[in-house]
């Protein structure tokens, strides 16, 4: 059974999420604040983690983001808030996906199973993909270039072996958009920018420089071997 930990300080909502999520099969635990909630997370290791970002001590964005640092687990925002900035902030924190309230719990229900499905895929299958000397095993999300350890975020990391399993063909800000980032009805190429300059960063090139990772101006981006 998925367990399921919700953290929302909203007493309505909270005990219906609950009900409701435990009515469909799901083992749902439950905190009404950021620290009470990310300690939950870190101790009884979920398989999904529900977040609001109104919280009364730490700003979701922010229990996320500490969450990130011990731990991948799947995290769905809900929340009230559906301006681009927070959409975007709480993206790049590493949200996997996010529902802004008001929902119904049949469109959070196909979120978690999205959410889920993608990251069983990732958990169950062992692959490692190689593009020259990058190696990236996608189960335990770790990559190594010239066999060191590159110390990525998800996103990166994310980002990076959607690349890898495209290795070799021009892949477009659009499908990053809507493929890395779960972000099909809108998004901005900015945020894809970034992350793709940290990206590189990492690998130890440069836009103007650049070795395995190439702008394809106006199109999108190419992770190839260098010279080949
Ligand atoms: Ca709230």
């Amino acid at each position: 059974m998925a367990e399921v930990l919700i953290i929302e300080d909203d007493d309505r909502i909270r005990p219906l999420l609950m009900r409701s999520l435990r009515e469909r099969g799901y083992a749902v635990a439950s905190a009404a604040s950021g620290m009470a909630g990310l300690s939950l997370a870190v101790d009884s290791r979920p398989d999904l983690v529900i977040l609001d970002l109104g919280l009364p001590d730490v700003d979701g964005t922010q229990v996320l983001s500490m969450l990130r640092a011990v731990s991948d687990v799947p995290v769905i925002i809900a929340s009230a808030r559906d301006d681009d900035p927070s959409l975007v902030s709480a993206l790049d924190a590493g949200a996997d996906d996010y529902v802004v309230k008001p929902f119904t719990i049949a469109q959070l229900e196909a979120r978690i199973r999205a959410v889920m499905r993608r990251t069983d895929g990732g958990r169950s299958v062992r692959r490692v993909l190689t593009v020259g000397d990058l190696e990236i095993d996608v189960a335990a999300r770790r990559a190594a270039l010239d066999g060191a350890e590159l110390d990525l975020t998800p996103r990166e990391f994310d980002l990076l072996a959607f690349l890898a399993e495209r290795a070799g063909t021009v892949v477009t800000k659009r499908e990053l958009l809507s493929e890395v980032w779960q972000q099909a009805w809108g998004g901005s190429d900015k945020t894809v920018d970034v992350h793709l300059s940290w990206l590189r960063r990492k690998l130890g090139e440069s836009a103007a420089e650049p070795r395995y990772l190439t702008t394809v101006r106006g199109v999108g981006v190419r992770l190839a071997a260098p010279g080949g």
